[in-house]
């Protein structure tokens, strides 16, 4: 069948033929991670991800639990080995407990994350631990109760403040997430690393990112991964860099001495970890990503509901694969327009 491909920039295609074991890119990079948004609804409405009247998709365009199951099964039969379950918010998704003991139980599928806002997460933390979930990134990017209302517009801070004190305190190792915004929560940077002085979470830092579905302006004064650094160091003298967690992974690692968690920084801007990256991407409404800053490369969604086989799924898979852009940078130059304009609620993060 013809595949609906819907970038077009024109690259050297790898035969997919050469790559018998697991998913490698065209610059020779093994794609085993693959993020998943299972939504694009949300129960806030973040600044930098949303506009307050953020317009939904209609839910016949989002991908089914069943189209859900059969794309996983096909990325996990390509060797795809991690997948992080996103959105918008996962637990607003009707079904998630059950569409997650799916996803986890998939054959080649070995870990299972979750990124989540926290406001309905802490009555489901039992039953993730039991699933074996591998780790969950929260969201929050203060601990302050009126600037969370600001920031999030929404009034929900006690909510998510108790899921991160269950989190800190079950086995599901946790980060949460702060994007890290001038004249909002700048102050936040100091506040928020004293909290690993007792608990054994990781407080990551991540630069503010061009995806916020059009309405809020981008901000010419960002708050980038060195200057984050630099505030770091200047409260903390004490603080050690560890590196990174593994050659793929976006944050770079710090502690304070003497504190039992971790610090981290994802230049998610400035973008210099593209180099070893090992994730696709599958939107809220089945488009595959092969790069955070691209427009989409392939419909996943429009393939199945017109009678893709599994077959054709995996070869369209593979074939975006080995046309990958070498870099968010690359992929930019080749969008056009739309960054600035999708919101990450669809995208994933
Ligand atoms: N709703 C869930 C949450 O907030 O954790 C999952 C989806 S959210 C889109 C995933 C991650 O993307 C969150 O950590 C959020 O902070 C981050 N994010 C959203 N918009 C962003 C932006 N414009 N720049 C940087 N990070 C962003
Ligand atoms: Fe919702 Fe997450 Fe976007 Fe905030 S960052 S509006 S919680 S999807």
């Amino acid at each position: 069948m013809q595949l609906p491909v819907i970038s077009s920039f024109d690259r050297e295609n790898v035969d997919s033929a050469t790559f018998s074991s697991g998913l490698v890119d065209n610059f020779n990079r093994p794609i085993t991670y693959l993020r998943l948004a299972v939504t694009d609804r949300c129960n806030l409405r973040c600044a930098y991800c949303m506009p307050e009247n953020m317009r939904f998709l209609p839910t016949k365009e989002l991908l089914t639990d069943d189209e859900i199951m059969r794309l996983v099964g096909v990325c996990a039969a390509q060797g795809i080995r991690k997948v992080r379950i996103t959105g918008g918010e996962p637990f607003v998704r009707r079904g998630i407990m059950d569409l997650l003991w799916r996803i986890k139980e998939t054959s080649g599928i070995e870990e299972v994350h979750i990124t989540t806002n926290g406001v309905l997460t802490e009555p489901h933390i039992p039953e993730l631990q039991k699933m074996g979930i591998a780790s969950i990134n929260l969201s929050m990017d203060t601990f302050d109760a009126e600037r969370f209302r600001d920031l999030t517009r929404r009034d929900e801070f006690a909510a998510v403040h108790a899921t991160f004190e269950a989190l800190a305190a079950s086995a599901i190792p946790l980060s949460v997430n702060a994007v890290i915004m001038e004249n909002k929560n700048t102050d936040d940077v100091i506040a928020m690393s004293e909290q690993t002085q007792s608990k054994q979470f990781t407080m990551r830092f991540i630069e503010e990112m061009p995806f916020n579905g059009g309405t809020h302006e981008f901000p010419t004064l960002l708050w980038t991964h060195d200057k984050i650094l630099t505030t770091l160091k200047t409260a903390f003298p004490t603080m050690m860099a560890l590196g990174k967690a593994d050659n793929t992974a976006t944050a770079d690692l710090y502690q304070i001495q003497g504190y039992e968690g971790k610090i981290g920084i994802i230049a998610g801007f400035s973008r210099t970890f593209c180099g070893a990256c090992n994730r696709i991407r599958i939107t809220a409404k089945g488009t595959l990503k092969t790069c955070l800053y691209d427009n989409g490369v392939l419909n996943f969604k429009t393939m199945m509901r017109s009678g893709a086989s599994d077959e054709d799924l995996s070869e369209a898979l593979i074939r975006s694969v080995t046309n990958r852009f070498r870099d968010g940078f690359e992929a930019e130059r080749h969008t056009h327009a739309t960054v600035g304009f999708d919101s990450m609620s669809e995208i994933g993060g």
